[in-house]
């Protein structure tokens, strides 16, 4: 038994508050081994169906947050707002959708890590201010909230969710500042963090990047031949696909972008800021087919694996990926090294959220469920496995395990990135420092860990290299480093396992 939640705010959008009985949220949390992007955000303004145009966005954005979304539609007189659990297709089917009248719209979908609370958090969430309605979608995490939290409340304000997004619309609503833009500007340049935002409210849509550019926010646009364009902004460009919108830019970091029927209109609210985009979007979380910080990520992710094949070389018969995000490194590496690639691990695609009983959580299970080797292929073959990070060092041990266990007769484990040794405080669901085991191991500890042939990760400027476009970009590395671009961190989760606490 499962059960899908909905929560619509506001007038129309209040029929479809229900409870149904056909999704668990809890999914495989313990099972999963990889790292968590916690949104993906989306927003269109000038289209007569924006709210099948942001659920179609979000579609092809349900990679970076599978745990709830929402979308939010405007029509120059009203707002209505309907955030869900589940997937984007589960939640927004076409009764759902016909409760979300009008040209303008913004979106979300989220990976949450709370229970009882995730509906609450989910997003769109809407704030009805001095200012007026204002609904907001945020990608990323705040890390000065503590003392802004206070400060709003003890001028009044009253938050309905634990959400760091609300922060912003509590800014905006409190801001002296004379005309809503002004106050937006305002109350961004008070937050420090990571967040790619897009905001609405009756008439207008915003869009924003933090000055430090952490997370991904491009803007789009789909000519209209009898009138003005639609304009369309996504965390990722792969969601201009389905809409057959054009890539137009990166909405730039610091910068605020406005559309209204006047069309579009920016300032740039900050300026001066090291830039530090998150390389590990090029690593792991985007889609190889989006276009993110001026470059491809299928480019970035094949030039990983080559560098990597230059930097750590290692005779074999097949190069074979940890589907699916290992594949294209794979790709990069098998082709450098001019070793065959080979889907040795085949990825079960439909057990990604299903529910297991806690008394099959129980040994490599969950690992099994979602992958199992080829047996043919591997038996008595020395086997080069690429995958892209190693967290706690459990899961790549089952892997390789599971690669000998299919009678491999050597299993080289090369990694697309470097060691990950420090939390991330930018909206990636890391676990703390002494959780993490290139933290506290040595690379030859962790290869004895997960008992492979040898294992090498990929050199932090190896990296970089491989995620620049024609002009230079500035990343954050801090889950590599420990060097962290903001100076508010959480001091307790960057202890290692030999701290006492
Ligand atoms: Fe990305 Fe790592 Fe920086 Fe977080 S700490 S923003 S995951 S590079």
């Amino acid at each position: 038994m499962t059960r899908r939640l909905y929560q619509g705010i506001e007038g129309i959008a209040d029929t479809s508050r229900q409870l149904t009985t056909d999704h668990c949220p809890l999914s495989t949390v313990s099972e999963d081994p990889k790292l968590r992007e916690e949104c993906g955000v989306m927003a269109i303004y000038g289209h007569p169906d924006a709210a099948r145009q942001v659920y179609l966005g979000l579609y092809a954005l349900q990679h970076r947050g599978q745990e709830s979304a929402g979308i939010a539609t405007a029509d120059g007189q009203h707002l209505a707002n309907i955030k869900g659990m589940g997937l984007v297709s589960e939640i927004f089917t076409d009764d759902v959708l016909a409760k979300l009248p009008g040209s303008m719209a913004i979106g979300h979908t989220r990976y949450s890590t709370t229970g009882d609370s995730a509906l609450l958090n989910a997003q769109p969430i809407r704030v009805d201010s001095v200012k007026g309605l204002i609904a907001i979608a945020h990608n990323g995490n705040l890390v000065n909230l503590g003392n802004i939290r206070a400060r709003l409340e003890r001028d009044g304000a009253y938050f309905q969710t634990t959400s760091d997004s609300e922060i912003i619309v509590q800014l905006i609503a409190h801001s002296q500042a004379g005309t809503l833009v002004d106050a937006i500007a305002d109350s961004l340049s008070q937050v420090e963090g990571a967040f790619s935002i897009v905001m609405m409210t009756r008439d207008r849509i915003f869009a924003a990047r933090d000055p430090r550019g952490f997370r991904p926010l491009s803007m789009g646009r789909i000519k209209n031949a009898n009138g003005p364009d639609t304009i369309v902004f996504a965390s990722e460009s792969c969601a201009f696909d389905l809409l057959r919108a054009k890539f137009e830019r990166d909405v730039l970091p610091g910068e605020l972008v406005m559309v209204t029927e006047d069309g579009v209109t920016s300032r740039q609210y900050a300026s001066g800021f090291p830039q530090s985009s998150c390389v590990f979007e090029h690593v792991y979380f985007a889609r190889p087919d989006s276009r993110i910080f001026g470059r491809w990520v299928q480019e970035s992710r094949d030039q990983m694996g080559r560098q990597l094949a230059r930097e750590s070389g290692v005779p074999a018969d097949f190069v074979v990926p940890v589907p699916d995000s290992g594949v294209t490194a794979a790709l990069g590496y098998a082709e450098e090294a001019g070793i065959p690639f080979r889907f040795g691990l085949i990825r079960n695609h439909y057990v990604g959220r299903t529910f297991i009983e806690p008394e099959q959580r129980v040994r490599d299970f969950g690992v099994r469920l979602k992958l199992n080797p080829v047996h043919n292929l591997l038996e008595g073959k020395r086997v080069i496995l690429i995958d892209d990070s190693i967290i706690r060092g459990t899961t790549s041990r089952k892997i390789v395990r599971m690669i000998r266990g299919a009678g491999a007769k050597e299993v080289h484990l090369r990694i697309s990135c470097p060691p990950t040794i420090s939390p991330c405080f930018y909206g990636v669901d890391t676990p703390s420092k002494r959780d993490l085991i290139a933290a506290n191991k040595s690379v030859e500890e962790i290869r004895q860990f997960i008992e492979a042939d040898s294992l090498a990760y990929l050199s932090l400027d190896g990296l970089l290299n491989c995620c620049q476009g024609e002009e230079k970009h500035g990343y954050c590395t801090a889950c590599y480093t420990g060097n962290y671009p903001t100076q508010w961190v959480d001091a307790d989760e960057i202890l290692p396992a030999t701290a006492s606490v």
